[in-house]
């Protein structure tokens, strides 16, 4: 990990920093899960930058998970883009170095799915919705009933 996820506030005085990392969901200090498995780097693309008493980190942020199908149960591979996420922290409150490994962490956790399908459109599906289909019917019971 080495340098990787922190910002030497003092480097930053008069310019901009350019952000671009690739790291391991072990970085990131998660632990792998049956049922979440992420299955590339991270990558990490952006900038850092000082605006008045605040540092601001803008990044995008790309990573790919592979989670058991909700209807199949087939694991399926779900690519996730964050976009433009802002990292913001008063300089007061910086020692000299800034890491932002848990605010990187969080914001992946926030943007994976809770279910996934598989290619969007799971095979085994079509024969849930005519489960479905009969369910519904079964659950009006008075919908013959004559006003
Ligand atoms: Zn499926």
């Amino acid at each position: 990990m080495e340098n990787k996820l922190k910002i030497f506030v003092d480097r930053l005085k008069n310019r901009d920093e350019k952000i671009k990392e690739e790291i391991s969901f072990q970085d990131l200090d998660i632990k792998m899960e049956e049922e979440l498995q992420f299955v590339k780097p991270i990558l990490i693309d952006g900038k850092a930058y000082i605006s008045n008493e605040d540092l601001i980190i803008n990044l995008n942020i790309e990573f790919s998970i592979s989670m058991p199908c909700s209807i199949c149960n087939k694991f399926v591979e779900k690519e996730v883009l964050i976009k433009n996420l802002y990292i913001i922290e008063m300089l007061k409150d910086i020692p000299a170095i800034y890491e932002y490994k848990r605010e990187i962490k969080n914001a992946c956790f926030l943007e994976i799915p809770s279910f996934v399908e598989c290619l969007g459109n799971c095979q085994a599906r079509q024969n849930m919705k005519n489960y479905f289909k009969k369910e519904t019917d079964k659950n009006f019971p008075f919908s013959n009933i004559e006003e």
